[in-house]
């Protein structure tokens, strides 16, 4: 039999690493299991304007590697591994994992959200070729090019203005009219010389697929139905994030969109009753605020649940 951990964290984002801090400054020594985006989605951006306490703004991988090392250095252990299927009703917690199977007493859900895509097949075909969903890791490619960034919210705006200082032109499309942006970045978007905003487009293919790298998009206007092509070198997913949630789907309760639906902040649920044991936080439960901040929040806020849980059952 292997040894039940006190505490698992699922997830290295700022959520997860938070819980990992205040689960190992409580001694319980816990296991993070790091997923597919090791570091979450700050360790794929740039500037953080708005984490408190960084009057200058600080890189958002230097960041969570400052946070990853301040959990480690009071006992937090990490491990590159991804969960395949759990099973939260039996005590122990029994985790099947990509490393073998975990056993725990409690679990810190923080596996965050992954970057959404369109969903065309032309978009699928040329993920690499020249389209990203990661402005940071990708832009550097398009030195001198023209791209294009979709959408309208905060993401959108960011990775249109960080594109600038690689291509001659970023094109930003939007599919209506009114922005989901904050006024400041939006602000920052219209003003840039190099930054063209058209909104009411809708991308109906990406051209290239033959020669087997992005040559452009065909839009459809939607207000007059006209069909235009752009011509392009790269394309830009700044349309959101889904939550890394399927694996609970029958286990703990899920809204319609597969966030996790928490009570309590960050008390997860089975048919609307709490599960003992196991907590939700970060962006896999949060899909009103989203800051990388409110995720710290709610991942200390987890990590206590642990610690209060674990303390009544005389661990
Ligand atoms: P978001 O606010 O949900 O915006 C997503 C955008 O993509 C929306 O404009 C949406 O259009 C569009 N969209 C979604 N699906 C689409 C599709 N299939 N085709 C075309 N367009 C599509 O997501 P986000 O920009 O990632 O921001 C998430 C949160 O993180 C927000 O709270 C934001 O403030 C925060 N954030 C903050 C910063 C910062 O402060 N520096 C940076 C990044 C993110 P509609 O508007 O028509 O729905």
């Amino acid at each position: 039999m292997t040894e039940t951990r006190d505490t698992v964290i699922l997830g290295s984002g700022c959520a997860g690493l938070t819980a990992a801090i205040y689960t190992a400054r409580a001694g319980l020594k816990p296991l993070v299991l790091e997923g597919h985006e090791p570091g979450g989605q700050l360790s794929i951006t740039t500037l953080v304007e708005n984490f408190p306490g960084w009057p200058e703004g600080i890189q958002g991988p230097e960041l969570i590697a400052n946070m990853k090392k301040q959990a480690e250095r009071f006992g937090a252990t990490f491990q590159l591994a991804h969960l395949n299927a759990v099973e939260v009703g039996a005590h122990p917690i029994r985790l099947q994992t990509s490393i073998g199977e975990i056993s725990a007493h409690t679990l810190i859900i923080a596996s965050g959200a992954s970057a959404r895509w369109l969903g065309l097949p032309s978009e699928q075909a040329l993920i690499g070729h020249g389209v990203s969903s990661c402005a940071t890791c990708d832009g550097f490619f398009f030195r001198g090019k023209e791209i294009a960034v979709v959408g309208g919210g905060d993401s959108a705006m960011e990775e249109a203005l960080f594109l600038t200082r690689f291509a001659s032109k970023v094109t930003l499309l939007h599919r209506r009219e009114q922005f989901r942006a904050s006024k400041i970045m939006l602000e920052r978007a219209i003003a840039h010389p190099n930054i063209e905003l058209r909104t009411n487009a809708v991308i109906e293919e990406v051209l290239g697929v033959d020669e087997k790298e992005v040559k452009g998009v065909r839009l459809r206007d939607v207000v007059t139905g006209n069909l235009t092509d752009l011509p392009l070198s790269g394309l830009f997913l700044g349309i959101g994030h889904e939550p890394n949630a399927k694996m609970f789907a029958g286990q703990i309760d899920l809204d319609e969109e597969g966030y996790v639906v928490t009570t309590g902040n960050v008390l997860t649920t089975r048919n609307g009753v709490v599960v003992p044991g196991v907590f939700a936080c970060g962006d896999v439960q949060d899909r009103r605020y989203r800051q990388a901040i409110t995720a710290a929040g709610s991942g200390c806020m987890a990590a206590l649940e642990a610690e209060k849980f674990l303390e009544a059952r005389g661990h």
